[in-house]
């Protein structure tokens, strides 16, 4: 069973893009995941294929008319009724290797792309849709948000990646950010290499990457280091504990 995405869009022609190649390019030439890009405009009633009018209340920009992204969404549903549909939009719920993980797990997504200054809100009142942000910033659309979410689960997809990067240990999998890697050369510019991580002592270099994992999440994300302190976090076997903080 592969992994399908369907992508709601006035831009059908930006996928696959950059996943094409490489990892996802591969994986989707070997059929692990799928695409089933929709124009939104082929949904369009009048003769101008027109999708957006002006703002209800004035204001700058254009707004997606829920009639037809309703359209367009209630065809593609019909096409795979088993997918969850999720738009893209800043004011979405940020999106968390959690749900990315989930995601990833089932049988694909319907994926809404929003352009000008979104969409009518009353697709959101008469259909099942979650919004998902991909962070406190403004993108032009939601094609580049769409293609990033589907990066991040289409990696984790079986046979997508080798063994040795199962993810487990990757920023945000254990509710820290990851330690920092090295690799040869030993000396660059006058710095060298920790020297634990040269020791071949496998206790003592895995403490040493569980203090710094810590050290940096309390550094740069309180955020995360608060929210794993109170919440059970996922011990390195996959067993839950509670962390001692
Ligand atoms: N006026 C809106 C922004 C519209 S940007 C506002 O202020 O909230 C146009 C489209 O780009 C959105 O409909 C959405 O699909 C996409 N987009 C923009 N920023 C995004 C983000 N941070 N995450 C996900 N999608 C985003």
């Amino acid at each position: 069973m592969s992994f399908t995405a369907a992508i709601l869009t006035l831009y059908p022609e930006m996928f696959p893009g950059p996943l094409g190649l490489s990892l996802a390019g591969r994986a989707l030439g070997e059929g692990r995941w799928r695409l089933d890009p929709v124009q939104i405009r082929d949904f369009a009633k009048d003769r101008h294929r027109s999708v957006d009018d002006t703002p209800a209340g004035g204001g700058a920009g254009m707004v997606m008319r829920a009639d037809i992204l309703a359209a367009a969404l209630d065809a593609t549903t019909a096409r795979h009724p088993d997918l969850p549909v999720l738009a893209m939009s800043p004011r979405g719920a940020p999106l968390r290797q959690a749900r990315v993980r989930a995601l990833a797990a089932g049988p694909g997504a319907i994926l809404i792309c929003g352009r000008f200054e979104g969409m009518d809100e009353r697709l959101f009142e008469a259909r099942a849709i979650e919004q998902v942000s991909l962070g406190d910033f403004i993108l032009s659309g939601g094609e580049m948000a769409a293609l990033t979410l589907l990066d991040a689960c289409i990696r984790l997809l079986p046979g997508v990646m080798g063994a040795a990067s199962s993810g487990d240990e990757e920023s945000f999998e254990s509710g820290l950010l990851e330690y920092p890697h090295y690799t040869r050369p030993v000396e660059w510019e006058g710095r060298t290499i920790p020297e634990v991580l040269r020791s071949g002592d496998h206790a003592r270099i895995a403490a040493w990457r569980h203090a710094e994992a810590e050290r940096i999440t309390r550094l740069r994300r309180p955020d995360l280091w608060e929210r794993q302190r109170g919440a059970p976090v996922r011990s390195p076997s996959g067993a839950r504990q509670k962390d001692e903080g």
